[in-house]
């Protein structure tokens, strides 16, 4: 798989040829006069902002003739999304970023990504979603591929009005972003934020761990060598054995607990969430950076990158 930027004539060809308004989710269709509407028409980012469509139609017609590099639509539906005034309710939304991922499992450069790391931030969303269907009840949860990554966008109406702090707590629930109080208990946010854990200290190589204030390089050692005993601790919430491995101390331990919690944060970029009048990607656009198509994702299991290969890439490159 090879990504690259679309040249503008690639942009055009896309939106007469291969857009598609059946690839616009019903949430947005069903609200579309509502919705503020921006746009990235060069590629230097999304100033074109205010747009107001009444009709999937109109939305057609604009992108048909403005070929733009980047489409997106709010996540809050407005009285007046011309003006960005009179705001009713957002989506509440996750955006896990596969090139910022705190914890690579490959070695692509900054910026970039690839199948391994889309694979990693798919089976993040998997698991973020879970507990948002699962611990919170939260119905009408759509995945979308956004190009680099992939996006949570949540039509409930009980968390629809929720406030930017409100939001921010369910981002600490799914993340496993706050040491809980109680390690131990075998539902909730305790369970969770052992799961998060588990994910976290797997993924983590000996560097990393050298990051921790007062971890010295025979514990990271130990640490390493005796990984899956310490999951296992962690799983059945024994975090004093933990402590009271050799070297490691409460004080240290303390340390390490706070750094892993604040890689379990990172896996997805709070700042979107909290943001009720963010716009965001819109599925059945192109993304110009790395010409995919952004789209909605029907089963995560089984969706492929292929699926998002607009045609100008597949017949370019055979
Ligand atoms: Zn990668």
């Amino acid at each position: 798989m090879r990504m690259r930027e679309a040249t503008p004539e690639e942009r055009r060809r896309f939106y007469l040829e291969e857009w598609d308004k059946r690839e616009v989710p019903d949430f947005i269709l069903h609200t579309i006069s509502l919705r503020e509407f921006g746009f990235d028409l060069d590629g230097k980012g999304p100033n074109n902002r205010y747009n107001q469509f009444t009709t999937v139609e109109q939305l057609g017609d604009f992108l048909r003739s403005r070929a733009p590099y980047s489409a997106y639509a709010s996540v809050a539906l407005y009285e007046r999304p011309s003006a960005r005034e009179g705001w009713l309710k957002a989506e509440l939304v996750l955006d896990i970023d596969a090139k910022d991922l705190p914890l690579k499992p490959c070695g692509c450069p900054p910026g970039s990504v690839c199948e391994r790391c889309l694979e990693e931030a798919r089976q993040v969303a998997k698991q973020f979603a879970e507990v948002l269907a699962g611990d919170l009840g939260l119905r009408n949860i759509s995945f979308v591929y956004s190009g680099r990554g992939f996006h949570i966008r949540v039509n409930d109406e009980s968390v629809m009005t929720l406030e930017g702090n409100e939001r921010a707590q369910v981002v600490d629930y799914v993340t496993g972003g706050v040491i809980p109080s109680d390690f131990t208990l075998a539902l909730g946010y305790s369970q969770v934020f052992r799961e998060r854990l588990v994910r976290t200290f797997r993924a983590l190589g000996p560097e990393k761990l050298l990051e921790v204030k007062g971890l010295r390089k025979s514990v990271v050692q130990r640490l390493m060598q005796e990984k899956e005993r310490v999951i296992e601790m962690i799983r059945r919430g024994r975090l004093e054995e933990i402590s009271s491995l050799e070297g490691l101390g409460p004080k240290t331990f303390r340390s390490l607990l706070e750094f892993l919690t604040r890689l379990n944060a990172e896996f997805t970029d709070g700042k979107v969430t909290i943001d009720t009048k963010r716009i965001l990607r819109l599925p059945s656009s192109l993304h110009s950076g790395v010409s995919m198509k952004c789209l909605v994702v029907r089963d995560i299991d089984r969706f492929r990158l292929e699926e998002a290969v607009p045609k100008f890439l597949r017949e370019g490159e055979g």
